[in-house]
């Protein structure tokens, strides 16, 4: 009756309102594409650990809630990924960080993040294609970084988009390594240009008996492979020196820029050039 009301869990109705309600203000932002309310990209730069310079910047999307402020893609992403409005997202996002890119100097690298979702659409390698074309961005100046997540049910579609990918330029980065279940069988199953090692030991890699060992034969294992290293969340002097000393390629991180608006980018570039 009535009254039963009463006894439904209120802090779970609560969270499903919530996010419904978010899923709504999220359609809202996606509409209103680059416009006021709408959905923003900025860019993190990746700098090089031999001779300090800037090699790429990962587009990271960001959302300016009328109400609420900043909304984290930590909290937004997995409700478009549920929704499927991350189909949406990341085109857009790509779009976006494409153009912007075409006018950086042509030794910086752009790199966007590919959720699993988008995989099961089909239609990604179109339009990654699509996206290259329009903004005359060289397909060879393009990264993606996607997570084990998307090769998790040895999936021959997804691997097939990564294959073709590759075949015209397109360089694809392993996310977030060492943070979900199995890593090492990923990187068989696909010859990956890169691997992205996780903040999380970047974070204790300066502690005694911390992550420094791991790091290392992650570079190691990279090397072997011919692939590059990234490390990710880079926030101390002596983080960054001992990934310099541990054969680590690349840094990214708060210590040295975190994301900004394209424009501050092109002032960034402008900047590390004439030093
Ligand atoms: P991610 O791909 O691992 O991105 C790195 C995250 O670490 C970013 O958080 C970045 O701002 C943050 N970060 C960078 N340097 C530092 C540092 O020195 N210290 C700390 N504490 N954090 C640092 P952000 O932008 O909040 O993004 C969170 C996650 O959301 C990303 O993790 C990525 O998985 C996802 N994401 C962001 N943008 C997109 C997008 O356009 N598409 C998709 N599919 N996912 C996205
Ligand atoms: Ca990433
Ligand atoms: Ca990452
Ligand atoms: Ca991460």
């Amino acid at each position: 009756g009535r009254h039963t009301y009463r006894f439904f869990e209120p802090d779970m109705d609560a969270k499903v309102r919530e996010r419904r309600q978010l899923e709504g203000d999220l359609r809202h932002a996606i509409a209103q594409g680059g416009r006021e309310g709408g959905l923003e990209v900025y860019y993190q730069p990746c700098l090089g650990l031999k001779d300090d310079r800037i090699t790429g910047c990962e587009a990271l999307v960001r959302w300016r809630h009328p109400e609420r402020g900043w909304v984290s893609p930590a909290d937004f992403i997995p409700i478009a990924e549920d929704t499927g409005l991350i189909n949406e997202i990341g085109e857009w996002v790509l779009a976006t960080a494409c153009r912007d890119a075409a006018s950086w100097p042509d030794d910086i690298r752009l790199a966007v993040n590919v959720s699993p979702v988008q995989f099961k659409s089909g239609t990604l390698a179109l339009k990654i294609m699509a996206a290259l074309a329009t903004s005359n961005l060289p397909a060879s100046r393009l990264e993606l970084e996607i997570t084990e997540a998307v090769l998790i049910r040895d999936d021959d579609a997804a691997l097939a988009i990564l294959h073709q990918l590759r075949a015209i330029g397109v360089r694809i980065a392993l996310d977030d390594f060492g943070t979900g279940y199995s890593s090492l069988s990923y990187l068989h199953r696909f010859p990956f240009d890169k691997i992205k090692i996780d903040r999380c030991f970047v974070e204790d890699i300066a502690r005694p008996d911390g992550s420094a060992s791991i790091v290392q034969a992650v570079v190691n294992l990279a090397a072997a492979r011919r692939m590059t290293t990234t490390a990710e969340g880079v926030e101390t002097e002596e983080q960054q020196r001992l990934l310099r000393t541990l054969g680590c390629s690349e840094m990214q991180g708060y210590l040295f820029s975190a994301a900004k608006p394209a424009d501050k980018m092109l002032e960034l570039f402008a900047l590390h050039r004439s030093r």
